[in-house]
């Protein structure tokens, strides 16, 4: 298969994980919470570079809070592993042997009457369990509390999400060449899954293969409908590379397209077009969803477009911000998300275009650069 170079990542420094932690002690006391509480997942990796091999059912906890230096409390057998990830080196570690009780120990590091953002993945096991201890402490969801959280990228962090995306528009690129016609999709999204870690994926999340029909259910995966000549596919695929998101969309004819296919993709185009044109510092999340929708929905297909116009991307491949109506959250130069309208047509096809866009000083970037007009495959 392909020629491969994935590039090297530069590492983030243990000062990279204290500002990051600092940030979020000032912006959750500006949200009126007490402290975050943050477990194994997506926000610890993010805060400290600390992904324990296995989550179990021991209490990992990392406390940013306004009283205490941050701390991150771990089963005494992780310990060494903690102590080894690049961003804990500054914070106090503190451990718990099996047998002892983690949230007594947890409960010391936290005000009775506080307020507490947590994670989104944290165990109902050990929130319960703290709630449990302290009745009258108010905890919230970290993405109702904090959405912004991870929003807004540095350059590290955006050189990541540029090489993820060239990653993946490599893929495209390939998969272009295979057979196409008389080959499941089961079969085409494993060889879009092994172009992925070719192109220096370690992780893939989907590989979406919509075939004809199935291209109108915007979540079907791939399964095990043979494609057929004269077939639209929607192509959505995406992963990690070097801990940061690629999430593109683009959709294909198998041989000639169908006058309809050909219509139908020229308004998905120019709405695409559109919602990254409306990218620009200052202006609102919701108002990029607006910028795609008025193009289908002149085209007479707003009924068809039937889901939200963007996610953002980072240390996972779908998280806030949300390009929808109703989200007046100010676009900020670093923030990454994906710019994706699609039209649905049940029985008989679908089509979604989605780059990943990164907010500029003067505009949006997009991190994805294959070209957006119908390719016809094999
Ligand atoms: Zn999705
Ligand atoms: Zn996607
Ligand atoms: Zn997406």
């Amino acid at each position: 298969m392909a020629d491969t170079h994935p590039p090297v990542a530069v590492p983030f420094a243990t000062g990279d994980y204290t500002a990051r932690m600092r940030r979020v002690v000032d912006s959750a006391t500006a949200a009126g919470l007490d402290g975050v509480l943050v477990t194994p997942g997506p926000d610890l990796v993010w805060l400290t570079g600390y992904q324990p091999t296995a989550i179990t059912e021991r209490l990992t906890m990392l406390f940013l809070t306004r009283e205490h230096e941050p701390t991150l409390l771990v089963p005494t057998l992780e310990r060494p592993d903690a102590a080894a990830a690049p961003g804990t080196a500054d914070l106090a570690l503190t451990d718990w042997r099996d047998g002892a009780d983690p949230y007594a120990a947890a409960s010391t590091l936290l005000r009775p009457a506080a307020r507490y953002g947590v994670s989104d993945s944290a165990w109902a096991l050990h929130l319960l369990a703290l709630q449990h201890l302290m009745p009258s402490a108010r905890f919230a969801s970290l993405t109702q509390a904090l959405a912004m959280m991870r929003a807004v990228k540095d350059e590290n962090e955006l050189a990541r999400l540029a090489a993820a995306g060239a990653a993946a528009d490599a893929t495209y690129l390939e998969i272009l060449k295979v057979r196409f016609a008389g080959r499941k999709e089961r079969d085409v999204a494993g060889d879009l899954a092994d172009l992925l870690l070719g192109f220096g994926h370690e992780q893939v999340d989907f590989t979406v293969v919509g075939s004809g029909p199935n291209g109108a259910n915007p979540h079907h995966e791939a399964g095990d409908r043979t494609i057929e000549e004269g077939d639209a596919i929607v192509l959505d695929f995406g992963g990690l590379m070097s801990g940061y998101g690629s999430d593109t969309s683009r959709t294909v004819s198998v041989g000639e397209p169908s006058a309809r296919v050909r219509e139908v993709h020229e308004i998905v185009r120019l709405a695409q077009q559109a919602g990254v044109d409306a990218v620009r510092p200052g202006g609102a999340c919701q108002e990029i969803d607006r910028a795609a929708r008025r193009v289908i929905t002149e085209a007479g297909y707003g009924e068809q477009f039937i889901h939200r116009t963007g996610h953002g991307i980072g240390v996972t491949t779908h998280e806030p911000p949300y390009m929808v109506e109703g989200e007046e959250q100010e676009l900020v130069p670093g923030m990454c998300f994906s710019v994706e309208p699609g039209i649905y047509l049940a029985g008989e096809f679908g089509v979604r275009i989605e780059d990943i866009v990164a907010v500029t000083d003067d505009g949006g970037r997009r991190l994805n650069s294959t070209s957006r007009s119908l390719q016809i495959v094999e």
